[in-house]
C-alpha cells in the first residue's frame, strides 16, 4: 500500500517550498492509488501557533491537496513516551532526568534515495540523540520516525534540507526494530539571484491567494519546480500531471523560482477560464472595493469580465483596472491629466458627447462610427482624440479597445464624463 505524508510544523505559514513538498507527495499518492496523510508536527508548543495550523489547512484545501488522514503530533505524546520507555528497557536508550537519550551505535549508514541514488553516511560524527526532551516533548526525529512507522508511510518525500536528519532517523528505525520507508529528497528551490527570499517569492501560499493567483496556476507552477511532464510542456493540469508523474524523474539540481513564469501561467489559466466562474471569483474583491453587486446587471458584469480576461495577470489586475466602471465619479490622477488633457478639447468633447447621446443602439461599432466621422470632419487624427477620451472616461492610459470600453461604460456615464472632463 502506497502511503505518503506531508508533515509541516505550524511555526510559520505554508510557503512555496512546503507547498511543493505537499504537492509532490499528493501526486505520488494519486499516481499509485495510494493515501495521502497530513501530519501537523506541533510538538514545539512555544513556537507552534493555531493561526499557522489554520492557514496551512486552508491553503492545502485551496490548492486542492486534500488528505485522507489528519494527525496532530501534540495529541500523541503518550505514544512517543511509550516507545522511548521500550528503548530504555532494551538498554538502547537511557534516561537523563526527564529526558530520554538514544545510544548511537557506530556504524555506516547507507541510504538509497529515489532521487539522489545511494548516499553513505558516517555516524561517527553523530552524537547520542535526544528522543524525549526534559519537558516531556519528543524530538523532531523521534516523533517523525515513530509516526512514519505507525502510520505505515511507505515513502518519505521531503525537502533536501532534511537529508542530514535521515541517518539519525534510520538509526531510530533500527533501534525500534521498524522497517524504514523509502526516501526521496526534493531539490532546493532557489531564487533567480541566489537564495529564495521574501522578495523573490518565498511568501505564504495565502499571500499568493490574496494577490489574485489561481490555485490551478500555482499548483501547475509548483509541479514544475523540479519536475517536468516532458516535451517542454508547461501548462499542465493536475490530472494529467498525476498520470505522468514519477518521483524518479525529479531533478537533483536546485529548481529556480521565477515570478515571471508563475505570472505567465496565471494569465494562461485566467484566459481559459469560463467567464461565469471568473465572475464568481471576482465578486468578493469587487464587494470589498465597495461595489454594490446587486445593482450590477449580471450580463454586463460578464461582458466586462470577458473584455478584460485576456489581459489579466492576476485577479487583482481586474479590480484595479475596472474601478472606473463601477464608481459614479471619476478621479483622474494629476499627472495623467497633465499628460493627456492639458490641451483644451472642450469643443471636440462637446460635439462627441452630443452625437453619442443620440446614438442608438449604443455599442462599439456605432460609437466607433460616430467617433471616426467626427475626427474626419474636424480634420484631426484619431490619436489626437483617442487618448484624451480614454483618460476622460477611464482615468487610465491603457485598457481594452476604446469603443468596447465606451460601450461597456454606457451612454449616460460616457456623456457625463465627456462633459465634465474640462470642468
Ligand atoms: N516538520 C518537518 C518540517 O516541517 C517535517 C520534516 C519531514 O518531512 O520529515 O520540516
Amino acid at each position: 500500500m502506497v502511503k505518503v505524508r506531508f508533515a509541516p510544523s505550524p511555526t510559520g505559514y505554508l510557503h512555496i517550498g512546503g507547498a511543493r513538498t505537499a504537492l509532490f507527495n499528493w501526486m505520488y499518492a494519486k499516481a499509485q492509488n495510494g493515501k495521502f496523510v497530513l501530519r501537523i508536527e506541533d510538538t514545539d508548543r512555544q513556537r507552534s501557533d493555531q493561526k499557522f495550523v489554520d492557514e496551512i489547512l486552508d491553503s492545502m484545501k485551496w490548492l486542492g491537496l486534500t488528505w485522507d488522514e489528519l494527525y496532530f503530533q501534540s495529541e500523541r505524546f503518550g505514544i512517543y513516551r511509550e516507545y522511548a520507555q521500550r528503548l530504555i528497557k532494551e538498554d538502547k536508550a537511557f534516561a537523563e532526568g526527564d529526558a530520554v537519550i538514544l545510544r548511537m551505535p557506530q556504524q555506516e549508514i547507507k541510504l538509497y534515495d529515489l532521487i539522489r541514488g545511494e548516499i553513505v553516511f558516517d555516524t561517527a560524527t553523530i552524537k547520542d540523540q535526544v528522543l524525549i526532551k526534559s519537558d516531556g516533548s519528543p524530538s523532531y526525529s523521534f516523533a517523525c520516525v515513530v509516526d512514519d512507522a505507525l502510520m505505515e508511510i511507505s515513502c518519505v518525500i521531503r525537502g533536501e534540507d532534511h537529508i542530514s536528519n535521515t541517518p539519525k532517523q534510520l538509526i531510530i528505525y533500527q533501534s525500534l526494530g521498524f522497517h524504514p520507508p523509502k526516501f526521496a529528497h526534493l531539490p532546493l528551490i532557489m531564487g533567480e539571484e541566489g537564495r529564495l527570499s521574501k522578495r523573490t517569492g518565498a511568501v505564504a501560499v495565502s499571500d499568493y491567494r490574496q494577490e489574485g493567483f489561481l490555485p490551478q496556476a500555482l499548483v501547475n507552477y509548483l509541479m514544475l519546480l523540479g519536475w517536468s511532464p516532458g516535451n517542454n510542456q508547461e501548462v499542465v493540469d493536475l490530472d494529467s500531471a498525476v498520470k505522468k508523474f514519477s518521483i524518479k524523474k525529479v531533478n537533483k539540481a536546485a529548481a529556480i523560482f521565477s515570478m515571471d513564469k508563475l505570472e505567465w501561467l496565471n494569465s494562461q489559466y485566467l484566459k481559459k477560464m469560463n467567464t461565469d466562474d471568473l465572475v464568481n471569483l471576482l465578486k468578493p474583491g469587487l464587494q470589498e472595493k465597495g461595489c454594490l453587486l446587486e445593482q450590477i446587471d449580471g450580463q454586463r458584469l460578464r461582458t466586462i469580465v470577458d473584455l478584460y480576461k485576456g489581459r489579466m495577470t492576476t485577479l487583482k489586475d481586474f479590480w484595479g483596472w475596472t474601478d472606473f466602471l463601477f464608481e459614479d465619479s471619476l478621479r483622474i490622477d494629476a499627472n495623467i491629466r497633465q499628460k493627456h488633457l492639458a490641451h483644451d478639447l472642450r469643443k471636440e468633447f462637446k460635439l462627441l458627447s452630443e452625437r453619442l447621446a443620440n446614438t442608438q443602439p449604443f455599442d462599439s461599432s456605432s460609437t466607433e462610427k460616430i467617433f471616426r466621422d467626427l475626427v474626419a470632419e474636424l480634420g484631426l487624427k484619431s490619436s489626437d482624440l483617442v487618448h484624451p477620451v480614454r483618460v476622460a472616461l477611464t482615468g487610465k492610459e491603457v485598457g481594452p479597445g476604446l469603443f468596447d470600453t465606451i460601450s461597456i461604460l454606457g451612454k449616460e456615464k460616457t456623456v457625463q464624463r465627456l462633459n465634465e472632463a474640462f470642468g
